[in-house]
């Protein structure tokens, strides 16, 4: 049964003044029910398509977002707050997404047996699954969703968005980008809101799978709640980064990765590094290079050129990082407390000698806190990562082959850095961590996303030229 709960909004904010900049109306179960049966009717016949006419709406769709590249960076970056440049950097990221797409045909191809018995071949072929919901976080609002809907769409499936209430103007214009590019009416939906909307999706029978990425604890309760219901599901979750810093790195090098990686988007990325580990006698420079090059970051609104780095996404999550700083016994190195205005501003902070104990380590504070931690060994750096519940991302600076070789292969987390802050993969291989960092068991675009949505079949063939006597026995090859 449907509850009426009466209109509800959210307020969107400029990160970078404060102000309410548009009310949202957030969807109710009805609403969600409306979305998910025209995407079901879509459905019938969007999965009769041609893969090739599937692929060139992928084709043309990622024309318009190549044309459309800066009004959606600026579009994130006054809902956001992130800076121009690193929103640019987002839409092409998602865009390599929808490139991969284009290659369906390729990707979808089956399998094809001749003569597994006598007069008898066997094929395989994948299918869509139906409609597919997907549930984002603020942090990209473009990239992240189109980690999703462009290989659910290209395998024949329908999709229903429902993006963060954060950020929520660039998936409008997505979806106006998608008819544009000639996609029927129905295939791609967008429904606004919050946990009701959320949980409407989670129980609605006609949802077949499930796309997450935002925080652990809701990805964990999404994961549960979606697979009770018998769903497909796949549930990014929330990270802790860790990059260590070996006695034999390019202490500049490595600095500047650290101060781009920890404090680019405000440390509100999902790959940035939220702790540097100083292995040996490298920690007293590193912190030093990191102190200097962190107080010359230029902070303010992400739509002025000159800003390096922009507000945080909320009044609540500035008080919280802030009161990360204010509580911690660390050494606060850098602090960013005391931004004046009406902004959502935390400037970059750095903390020394925060030991594991500590909520600063801990925790996801999910701002631009970067945290120093000082051990003696590779493999003492190499142990606090794996007792580390997340495991998203991890970085290693050095000159050794011989050390990368063995942190890549004892550091049990997804996606790994040589000498690379932000191990994103290219949207050609998965995207995915380990433990707390990922629910279910695929990881999201590349292949693991086309196996994602899709189902195989085997059709096991016979067209006999004599009848032929049927045996009781289980069949066997002959
Ligand atoms: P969030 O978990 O608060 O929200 C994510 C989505 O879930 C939003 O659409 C939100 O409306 C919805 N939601 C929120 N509370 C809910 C509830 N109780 N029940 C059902 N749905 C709910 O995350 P966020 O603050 O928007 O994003 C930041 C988080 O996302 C960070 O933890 C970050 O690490 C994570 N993240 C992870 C990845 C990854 O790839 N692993 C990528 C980006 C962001």
């Amino acid at each position: 049964m449907l509850v009426d709960l009466g209109v509800r909004t959210a307020p969107v904010y400029d990160p970078a003044t404060g102000e309410v900049q548009r009310e949202l109306v957030l969807a109710g179960p009805a609403d969600v029910d409306a979305a998910v049966a025209k995407a079901k009717r879509a459905f019938e016949h969007w999965s009769d398509v041609s893969v090739t006419r599937r692929a060139r709406v992928m084709f043309k769709f990622r024309a318009l977002l190549d044309q459309h590249t800066d009004e959606l960076a600026r579009i994130i970056s006054s809902e956001h707050g992130k800076t121009l440049d690193d929103a640019r950097g987002e839409v092409v990221r998602g865009m390599e997404v929808v490139e991969y797409a284009c290659g369906i045909a390729e990707l979808t191809k089956g399998e094809f047996s001749d003569q597994v018995s006598t007069g008898v071949d066997l094929h395989s072929i994948r299918q869509p699954l139906g409609v597919c919901a997907g549930i984002t976080p603020f942090n990209f609002p473009i990239m992240v969703p189109l980690w999703m809907h462009p290989i659910a769409i290209a395998t024949g499936n329908t999709f229903v968005l429902k993006p963060s209430e954060r950020d929520p103007s660039v998936s409008d214009r997505i979806a106006e980008l998608y008819a544009e590019a000639g996609l029927p009416d129905g295939v791609f939906n967008v429904v606004h809101g919050d946990k009701v909307a959320v949980d409407a999706l989670l129980d609605h029978p006609d949802v077949a799978a499930i796309s997450f990425v935002g925080s652990t604890p809701i990805a964990r309760s999404i994961h549960q709640r979606a697979s009770e219901n018998g769903k497909r599901v796949q549930a990014l979750g929330g990270a802790k980064n860790h990059a260590v810093v070996l006695p034999d790195a390019d202490l500049e090098f490595a600095a500047d990765q650290l101060i781009a990686a920890g404090y680019g988007s405000a440390g509100q990325r999902c790959m940035a590094i939220s702790v540097a580990v100083a292995v040996g006698d490298v920690a007293d420079q590193l912190v030093e290079t990191l102190r200097e090059k962190a107080l010359a970051i230029r902070v303010g609104p992400g739509l002025d050129p000159d800003s390096e780095m922009g507000p945080v996404i909320t009044a609540a999550a500035r008080d919280r990082i802030v009161g990360y700083i204010d509580r911690t016994d660390a050494t606060v190195v850098v602090d960013g407390r005391g931004h004046e205005g009406d902004g959502f501003f935390v400037g970059p902070t750095l903390l020394d000698d925060v030991t594991p104990e500590m909520e600063a380590y801990t925790d996801e504070i999910f701002g631009p806190v970067l945290a120093v931690l000082r051990v003696e060994t590779l493999d003492a750096a190499i142990d606090l990562i794996n007792a580390n519940p997340f495991a998203n991302g991890t970085a290693i600076f050095t000159a050794s082959g011989q050390a990368a070789r063995t942190f890549q292969r004892r550091v049990q987390v997804g996606m790994i850095g040589v000498n690379v802050p932000i191990p994103v993969p290219m949207a050609f291989y998965s995207f995915g961590g380990w433990k707390d960092s990922l629910f279910g068991d695929h990881h999201i675009h590349g292949p693991e996303g086309v196996r994602f949505y899709t189902r195989a079949k085997a059709i096991t063939t016979r067209w006999p030229d004599a009848p032929e006597r049927a045996h009781l026995n289980f069949p066997t090859a002959r």
